[in-house]
C-alpha cells in the first residue's frame, strides 16, 4: 500500500544526519529535537499551539482528558472511523454516541449530531477521513449553540485545508477546541516508528494537554492532576523535522496520483471515485472507491486484487457500532441511524496510494480492476 523505502532513499542523507545528531547528543528524552519540531509543526500549522506525543492515540485520549472528559459523559464521533476515536472516549469511562456519514466524503454528518446531544456530551470528535475535512463549518456551529468542545482526529489528514483560499482557509486540526495528528510511518507525514501531536488554538487549553501528557506536572515532583506518560521520542522528532520539510511536495505527489486515477477509472460506471468537496483540499491518505454493487462483489474485487498481487486495503470492513467491544455490551455505546455507514463498510475499498506512485504501477492496478469487471480498457 505504501513505498517508505523508496521515499526514504531521496531523504537518506539527510535523515541519517539528523538521526546520528541525536544519537551524538545523547538527548533522548525531550531536549533540542523535540523543541525544533515543535516550532516547525507550529510554524506549518499557522501557529497552533503544539504538544508533541507518542502516537495518534495518546494524542485523542489526551486532548479528551484536557476537556475533562470522564465517567458518564458521552462522546459523539462517526461510527466510521479506526477504532482509537471511540477507544480513547471509552477508556476514559465515557459512552461513545455514534453518528452516521455523509455518503459523499464518508465524514460525520452535521445533520446527524444534534439529535444524538444529550446534557451529558462533552465532546464532539469529528474523523477527518482518507485525508479530506469534515464539514467543519457546520459542526462548529452546532457544537457551538450547544457550548460543547469539538476535537478534530486529523491522524489521516495532515496539510489539509477547510474553505477557500481567498476566506482564510485552516488547517485540519486547528478548527476546533484541539485537534490531534498522527505520525504513524504509513500516515501522510510519517515517522520511522510511533509519533504524534496535538494542536489547539487557545493557549489555555494546550497548556492543559502539555500538563496531562507529562505525568501531570510543570515542575518535576509537583503533579497537579492526573497525567500519563506520552513523549515524543527525540529521533522520531529528527525525522519528522527532516520530512516535514517535503509535506507539501508529498501532498502534491498524493494528489497528482489520484488526479491519475481518476482519469484511469472515468468510464467505469461499476465504481464510484473519491468526492471532492470544492471548499477543501483532500490530501489523499487513502483513495478509497465505492464499489456500487455492494458487499459480494467487493470482497470478490478484493480476492481478484489479492490473486494479482495488488496491494489494497478495506477501511473500514466493520463500523464502530457493529464491533464486539462496543455492540455486546461490555462498553456502552449509542448511536443512531447508520444507514450510510452500513452502506459505505460494504462498498469501499482502497488502492495502493504513496508518494513513489508510478502511471505504470496505477495502469496495473486500473488493468486489473477493469479485467475483474469483464471490461476491458481504452
Ligand atoms: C492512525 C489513526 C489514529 C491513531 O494513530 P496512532 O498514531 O496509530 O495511535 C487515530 N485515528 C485515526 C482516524 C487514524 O487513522
Amino acid at each position: 500500500m505504501v513505498d517508505l523505502r523508496g521515499q526514504y532513499e531521496k531523504i537518506r542523507s539527510e535523515i541519517d544526519r539528523a538521526i546520528a545528531e541525536v544519537i551524538e547528543d545523547t538527548s533522548f528524552i525531550g531536549g533540542p529535537a523535540v523543541k525544533r519540531f515543535e516550532q516547525a509543526f507550529s510554524e506549518a500549522m499557522d501557529g497552533a499551539h503544539v504538544i508533541p506525543v507518542a502516537n495518534g492515540t495518546d494524542a485523542l485520549q489526551i486532548a479528551l482528558m484536557a476537556l475533562g472528559v470522564g465517567a458518564g459523559d458521552e462522546v459523539i464521533t462517526p461510527s466510521f472511523t479506526f477504532v482509537a476515536t471511540a477507544e480513547a472516549a471509552a477508556l476514559l469511562g465515557a459512552t461513545p454516541v455514534f453518528a452516521d456519514i455523509e455518503p459523499d466524503t464518508f465524514n460525520i454528518d452535521p445533520a446527524t449530531l444534534e439529535p444524538l446531544i444529550t446534557d451529558r456530551t462533552k465532546a464532539i470528535v469529528p474523523v477527518h477521513l482518507f485525508g479530506q475535512p469534515a464539514s467543519m463549518d457546520p459542526i462548529l456551529e452546532i457544537a457551538e449553540r450547544h457550548g460543547i468542545p469539538v476535537v478534530e482526529d486529523a491522524a489521516q489528514t495532515v496539510g489539509a485545508r477547510y474553505g477557500t483560499r481567498t476566506a482564510g482557509a485552516r488547517f485540519a486540526g486547528t478548527m476546533g477546541q484541539f485537534g490531534t495528528i498522527s505520525f504513524f510511518p504509513s500516515k501522510n507525514l510519517g515517522a520511522y516508528g510511533d509519533a504524534g501531536a496535538i494542536l489547539s488554538r487557545d493557549p489555555g487549553l494546550a497548556d492543559a494537554a502539555r500538563l496531562i501528557a507529562n505525568h501531570g506536572s510543570t515542575k518535576k515532583y509537583h503533579n497537579e492532576v492526573v497525567g500519563v506518560n506520552s513523549r515524543l521520542d527525540a529521533v522520531q522528532a529528527a525525522v519528522l523535522r527532516v520530512k516535514l520539510k517535503y509535506l507539501d511536495e508529498y501532498t502534491d505527489a498524493r494528489v497528482r496520483a489520484a488526479d491519475r486515477y481518476d482519469d484511469l477509472f472515468d468510464e467505469l460506471e461499476e465504481v464510484h471515485v473519491p468526492h471532492r468537496a470544492n471548499d477543501r483540499t483532500h490530501v489523499f491518505h487513502q483513495y478509497t472507491l465505492r464499489v456500487l454493487e455492494g458487499q459480494e462483489t467487493r470482497d470478490a474485487l478484493a480476492d481478484h486484487l489479492r490473486e494479482a498481487d495488488i496491494p489494497f486495503g478495506i477501511y473500514y470492513p466493520v463500523p464502530m457500532h457493529w464491533l464486539p467491544v462496543f455492540a455486546a455490551g461490555t462498553t456502552p455505546s449509542r448511536h443512531g441511524s447508520m444507514d450510510e455507514t452500513e452502506r459505505a463498510a460494504g462498498q469501499v475499498l482502497s488502492l495502493p496510494m504513496h508518494t513513489e506512485l508510478k502511471d505504470d504501477q496505477q495502469e496495473r492496478v486500473a488493468d486489473v480492476v477493469f479485467a475483474f469487471f469483464g471490461i476491458s480498457r481504452r
